[in-house]
């Protein structure tokens, strides 16, 4: 059989494959209702990076200023032709990219549409906007994409679907903007702050709520790793906060504090901890070997980490084999690079055992949200490339790479964030 074929027969199978989407940014269903959805929205995530780089820089954004763009992208109150007309010479150059081809696939399998551009943008938009119904979730998560959970990260629980699963943001309970606000929140679970042990009692109630509502795990970002300070001293800069008397390295002792803190509560109440790792901006900072400390530390503790480490996939697959609580998450790495996910996916089987491995994560927001059909269809053309590779060289049969799939699509991410 050829390596083609063996390709061939596993991408089939894995068509029909039940999966957990396992990271999104996705709001509940009614915000993404509330918008006027057009092809200028496909355009606005992701893609938008690489059309700046490209060269579409209106008001002569820099990269780090491509808020701006999708901004732009995104604002339904500038007319459609004056917001494509900005776009339309750069997506030539960004169509062999992988972002865009996400793009791409969920035109055709969503909306019937072979390609984009001045003939027929306005006629793409008017089908999306047809098709942003109630049901749009299930129709596109479910039905087209086979997802049995997807967990979000929008700093929300009201998700009107059970399948729905989110994730909180550690900064938001960590990282202490002014005293009103840490006051306001602890007073919407009944408790007053005085003093760190209460705001230490805070986020043990916060979390314990949070896991009633769904929520799954709690994320934060590959940061220089900072030790904190010892409890007396962080209980010291707490009160002299709670006084509003508090400089920058104080509040930035007490952060470090905080967020270990909430990494402590999750392994008491076996929540796992994400991690965003690489790719972003200045990405030097994103260094995923920064978080061995915390791997370390906190050893019960299940740490999800995203994205490869794009570019220190190589790092992000020892970390995966040195470490027994590190699990490793493909989620956007597919669309980030596919052929850098392939290579990296081929040396996880060499290094990393299969259960530590998690496929698939659409990472998409609410405005172009429908582009996980693209993500979820490169990401199986990825994996069955990799397997069919270790099936032709005779490290395993067809059907052992079947059932690899199904762990890395849908087992282990139930066993991970015991999803049931
Ligand atoms: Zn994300």
């Amino acid at each position: 059989m050829s390596i083609k074929s063996i390709f061939e027969y596993i991408f089939s199978e894995l068509k029909n494959f039940e999966i957990v989407d396992a990271h999104e940014h996705l709001p509940p269903e009614k915000v993404r209702l509330s918008l006027e959805p057009d092809v200028c929205f496909l355009f606005s995530h992701y893609t938008a990076v690489d059309l700046v780089s490209a060269g579409c820089r209106p008001w002569n954004i820099t990269s780090q200023q491509r808020r701006r763009l999708i901004d732009f992208l995104q604002d339904t109150s500038i007319p459609l032709e004056q917001r494509w007309k900005v776009i339309e010479p750069y997506i030539d150059y960004i169509r062999y990219g992988t972002y865009f081809r996400a793009v791409k696939i969920a035109l055709k399998e969503i909306y019937g549409f072979d390609r984009v551009d001045s003939s027929n943008y306005k006629d793409i938009s008017e089908a999306m906007r047809k098709m942003n119904k109630p049901g749009i979730y299930d129709k596109i998560l479910r039905d087209k994409c086979g997802a049995r959970y997807v967990l979000p990260q929008a700093g929300r629980t009201d998700y009107e679907k059970k399948y729905m699963r989110p994730l909180m943001w550690i900064n938001s309970i960590a990282l202490l903007n002014n005293p009103k606000e840490v006051h306001s929140k602890a007073e919407k679970i009944g408790l007053e702050i005085k003093s760190l042990d209460d705001y230490e009692m805070f986020i043990h109630l916060q979390l314990e709520k949070w896991k009633k509502e769904n929520v799954v795990g709690m994320k934060t970002v590959s940061e220089k790793y900072v030790k904190p300070p010892a409890k007396d001293k962080a209980a010291i800069i707490f009160s002299q906060y709670l006084n509003g008397k508090i400089d920058e390295d104080s509040r930035k002792a007490l952060y470090y504090y905080l967020k270990e803190k909430v990494i402590e509560t999750c392994q008491e109440l076996d929540l796992v901890v994400a991690i965003h790792a690489g790719v972003w901006d200045d990405f030097r900072r994103l260094d995923p070997r920064y978080n061995i400390p915390l791997f370390e530390k906190f050893s019960e503790v299940k740490f999800d980490l995203y994205h490869m480490g794009m570019p220190w996939v190589r790092s992000t697959a020892f970390l995966g084999k040195n470490y027994h609580n590190v699990y490793l998450n493909l989620c956007w790495s597919h669309i980030v690079s596919a052929n850098m996910a392939r290579s990296g996916l081929l040396e996880y089987i060499d290094i990393v055992p299969i259960n530590k491995i998690i496929a698939f994560g659409g990472d998409y927001h609410a405005y172009s949200f429908e582009k996980v059909v693209g993500h979820l269809y490169i990401a199986k053309e990825n994996v069955a490339w990799v397997l069919a590779r270790l099936v032709d060289d005779k490290r395993m049969t067809r059907e052992e790479a079947i059932e690899v799939a199904r762990m890395w699509f849908l087992e282990n991410p139930l066993k991970v964030y015991d999803l049931s």
